[in-house]
């Protein structure tokens, strides 16, 4: 591992200290956030927040880049190097939730951040701040950029925001996921395309004259049949998923409209590309069988992730010297209850598909406080994040802390709970230091990035990031509805 003499030095105290003194607004911030939540491309009051924060340190804001009125970039300081935050904030449907241990809908059906996302940006606007006072303290040569990144759910926002050069001079970019382990990935994710199939018919009666029919759900179905026999044919990597968001309404009533959405995703990027062309040729076929026409809606396509082990290895760094925070006999009971809903194989499913070293001992625990080695080199998750983007761009680091109960599954009530409280808080502010930690370290050692930037081209193999989105797609500002 890569080391670095005297680790916490003067200007990073100088940053700890900072979200030390500060942590009440911060989690002021992240608190506004966990009750606003907005979904994705909708988080209007979300980035005003977080804008306007920036904006009183003196950050420049522009807002409402690529084409999102969500995203914008607050820039501070000058010169080399430019050191990048990806921040989010938007929430998902559906899992509205209270800051308690048990379900309970802060209001049914409604929103709430199962994925923590109003811990993400917030621990980077900190970050930046932190790192910030400590710059100017030390008169520390440097750009920070904050990006508020709309829609990471639907991995829209980065990769709208890859395309029109928003992340371009970047010299290294960070970002933090809230989880339930306090590490650095060395893993990727898969490349991904989503896209909808709108197709059209005739409408008949069904049973009076169906033969002046043309069905649209025939065609849906005739195509979902010509990808399941792609399945057999595709590398046990892929995944391809979808559903049927309109299948007609009444068996009397001939449809002649259907819509089917699909998720598309592989290891590589052109592996994506190959698949997704397979699929529309599928839905070409299935217009001929059917009689029908359709339209393809392609909503988002993005890169798969590429680690960093330089960087990887000074978060983890920073990680160890901070060292993880202390729990108090409240929290740790607040834990072990929510924890009575997470069956017990499910738990132990998900730390053995983890497949981290030890994952037996942590069968019995509820919020981890050790800081692992990275242990997934190689491994792609089966999920994508357009975080992936931005690595192809710069040098790239993704990493988590403990900011929920161990075990709780993926987008669910449990996450919200935790991240409208002070475990999330917790994970929150040690993840911002960590990243203010990694930021000054890179200001401050300038052999630093020269190296992360020779892994960031081993890594890439010699290829150049194109923007796998068509240049005249617009942002799917409307794909989900405000409530
Ligand atoms: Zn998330």
């Amino acid at each position: 591992m890569f080391k670095i003499d005297k680790l916490i030095e003067m200007p990073k105290k100088e940053a700890f200290n900072w979200i030390d003194e500060n942590k009440e607004r911060i989690i002021e911030i992240s608190d506004a956030i966990w009750e606003y939540a907005e979904v994705g491309l909708q988080e209007f009051k979300s980035s005003k927040l977080q804008a306007e924060e920036m904006e009183k340190y003196g950050f420049k804001v522009d807002m409402g880049v690529a084409e999102m009125p969500t995203a914008f970039v607050a820039t501070w300081g000058e010169g080399k190097p430019v050191i990048g935050y990806l921040g989010e904030y938007d929430a998902l449907p559906g899992l509205s939730q209270k800051a308690v241990h048990h379900k309970e809908p802060l209001e049914e059906g409604r929103p709430g951040h199962g994925c923590g996302h109003n811990l993400l940006g917030t621990t980077l606007l900190a970050a930046a701040l932190a790192t910030q006072a400590a710059m100017k303290k030390h008169g520390i040569k440097g750009t920070l950029k904050y990006f508020g990144c709309p829609a990471e759910e639907t991995l829209v926002g980065k990769a709208f925001m890859a395309r029109d050069g928003v992340f371009a001079g970047l010299d290294a970019a960070i970002a933090w996921h809230g989880g339930q382990s306090n590490v650095a990935s060395l893993g990727s994710s898969n490349a991904m395309n989503s896209m909808k199939f709108h197709f059209h018919g005739r409408t008949a009666h069904a049973a009076g004259d169906p033969w002046h029919g043309i069905s649209a759900v025939d065609a849906v179905q005739l195509m979902n049949t010509g990808v399941e026999t792609l399945r057999e044919h595709v590398i046990p990597d892929a995944r391809i998923h979808y559903v049927i968001e309109d299948g007609g309404h009444e068996p009397n009533v001939v449809p002649a409209y259907a819509r089917s959405w699909y998720y598309v995703r592989a290891p590589e990027r052109e592996m994506v590309d190959m698949l997704y062309d397979r699929i529309l040729k599928i839905a070409d076929a299935a217009d001929m069988m059917a009689g029908t026409t359709h339209e393809v809606e392609l909503l988002t396509a993005i890169y798969n992730l590429l680690p960093n082990r330089v960087l990887v290895d000074l978060v983890t760094s920073n990680l160890r010297e901070i060292g993880p925070p202390a729990y108090t006999a409240e929290e740790l009971e607040w834990a072990k209850q929510l924890a009575k809903s997470i069956p017990r194989e499910q738990k132990i499913g998900g730390l053995k598909m983890s497949k981290r070293p030890g994952w037996e001992e942590l069968i019995d625990v509820d919020i981890d406080t050790t800081t692992p080695d990275p242990w997934n080199e190689g491994e792609v998750m089966g999920g994508s994040t357009e975080v992936a983007d931005v690595s192809w761009i710069t040098p790239t680091v993704f990493f988590t802390t403990a900011s929920s109960v161990l075990g709780s599954p993926g987008h669910s009530w449990q996450i919200t709970a935790a991240a409208g409280m002070s475990i999330g808080h917790k994970g929150m502010l040690y993840a911002a230091k960590a990243a203010a930690g990694v930021t000054l370290d890179l200001l401050t050692h300038p052999e630093l990035i020269p190296k992360a930037k020779e892994e960031f081209d081993k890594m890439r193999g010699g290829k150049a990031y194109k923007c796998a989105l068509p240049p005249d797609l617009k942002p799917p500002l409307t794909q989900l509805k405000p409530m």
